[in-house]
């Protein structure tokens, strides 16, 4: 089976592992830690960088460092893995669900627009798949109305806007490190930012608010979302190994894009934005079945990932308000991940748009 994703591990994380076990430096500090954080904030251009559990855990933390909480709104993609929304409940607030932009998928600026009102706090804008969101716009508007920017750039380390790494243009921006995802701790995150007293704060709250200075002093009620350092000592590797990865990935792409039938929907193409393609995106033709399509190429030895389901369908957001378009509702269910791995040889790549495009062609 071509697996829709693997984590590519052939640097120095086998070298570096070792090496903390060794020292018996496993636990949530260390040099492997102190280092990654270095590199992941020099890489991703911001003052700050904070290692964390993972990925939810650095939204909860973002919107708990904004002071976010019950009575507040928070306006998030309706399109998106759900702990986006989830962290908003975390905190006692509640998330808004805006509409997708049919081009890039992403969340649409004009339904954020519509759904601002006076109890607004924060946007958190989603890069999906690797590709920025339309950040000019979403921070003009969040200024003007004196709101918060929290980018979730779970899946876009290394993605750029017009230059800008993403992860540097919001007040407070979070990444994953889980398995499938682009660079890898197992599981692990990160939080960036720029703001010195944010960064402390967040420091303080990730160590179960205990304070910097003195020994079992807590001062506020924090929580245990600490990284640790053998899993630093795999992430200092994989940093090492991300522009690789991304060249890769990118290679992945402009292949699949040049072989697939032009009857499939593409991932859009922005000049001012760098798509690292975390996942390399199609959209089936609406005459096919998703789900046949998804099944006949599984008997051929490949895997697929539907799209993420629009969170206002699924039982825990039901009942949220949300935006909702028929372009939303017709990508979500067209759109499936194609294998994106590193590791994918240009073979492979040929083999999955053969079989693709004769599955169209036998559907006529
Ligand atoms: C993966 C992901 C997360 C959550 O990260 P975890 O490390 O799995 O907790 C959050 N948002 C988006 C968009 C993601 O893709």
């Amino acid at each position: 089976m071509i697996p829709v994703s693997e984590p590519n591990l052939s640097g120095n994380e086998e070298a570096y592992a070792i090496d903390a076990v060794r020292s018996t430096w496993i636990s949530s500090s260390g040099k492997y830690l102190n280092q990654f954080e270095e590199m992941f904030r020099s890489y991703v251009g911001t003052k700050h960088a904070l290692a964390v559990s993972n990925g939810t855990v650095a939204l909860h933390l973002a919107l708990l460092a904004l002071e976010i909480g019950p009575g507040d709104e928070v306006i998030v993609p309706n399109f998106t893995y759900i702990a986006t929304a989830n962290a908003v409940r975390y905190v006692g607030a509640t998330p808004v669900l805006a509409d997708m932009d049919p081009v890039t998928w992403n969340i649409s600026v004009d339904s954020i627009k519509r759904l601002i009102n006076s109890r607004t706090k924060a946007i958190i804008p989603v890069h999906l798949y690797g590709l920025a969101c339309a950040m000019d716009e979403i921070m003009a508007l969040a200024d003007s109305h004196g709101i918060h920017v929290i980018e979730d750039a779970a899946e876009a380390i290394g993605s750029e806007y017009k230059g800008r790494r993403l992860g540097s243009i919001g007040k407070i921006s979070t990444f994953s490190l889980y398995g499938n995802k682009t660079i890898t701790t197992g599981e692990g995150g990160m939080v960036t930012t720029n703001d010195d007293k944010i960064a402390k704060f967040i420091h303080l709250l990730k160590n179960q608010g205990v304070s910097p200075t003195k020994r079992y002093w807590f001062e506020v009620i924090g929580y245990n979302y600490r990284m640790t350092n053998l899993q630093a000592a795999i992430g200092c590797a994989q940093m090492e190994q991300l522009e690789k990865f991304i060249a890769y990935k990118q290679r992945n792409a402009q292949t699949y894009s040049s072989l697939l039938s032009p009857e499939f929907g593409r991932p859009a193409e922005l000049s001012h934005a760098r798509n690292t393609f975390w996942m390399y995106c199609t959209l089936v033709p609406a005459r096919i079945n998703r789900d046949d399509f998804c099944a006949h190429l599984a008997k051929n030895g490949i895997e697929t990932r539907p799209f993420f389901y629009l969170l206002s369908t699924m039982p825990p957001y039901a009942t949220t308000k949300a935006e909702v378009s028929q372009d939303a509702k017709d990508i979500a269910g067209r759109g499936i991940n194609l294998p994106s791995s590193t590791k994918l040889t240009e073979a492979d790549i040929k083999k999955i748009a053969t079989v693709a495009n004769e599955f169209l062609r036998s559907r006529g």
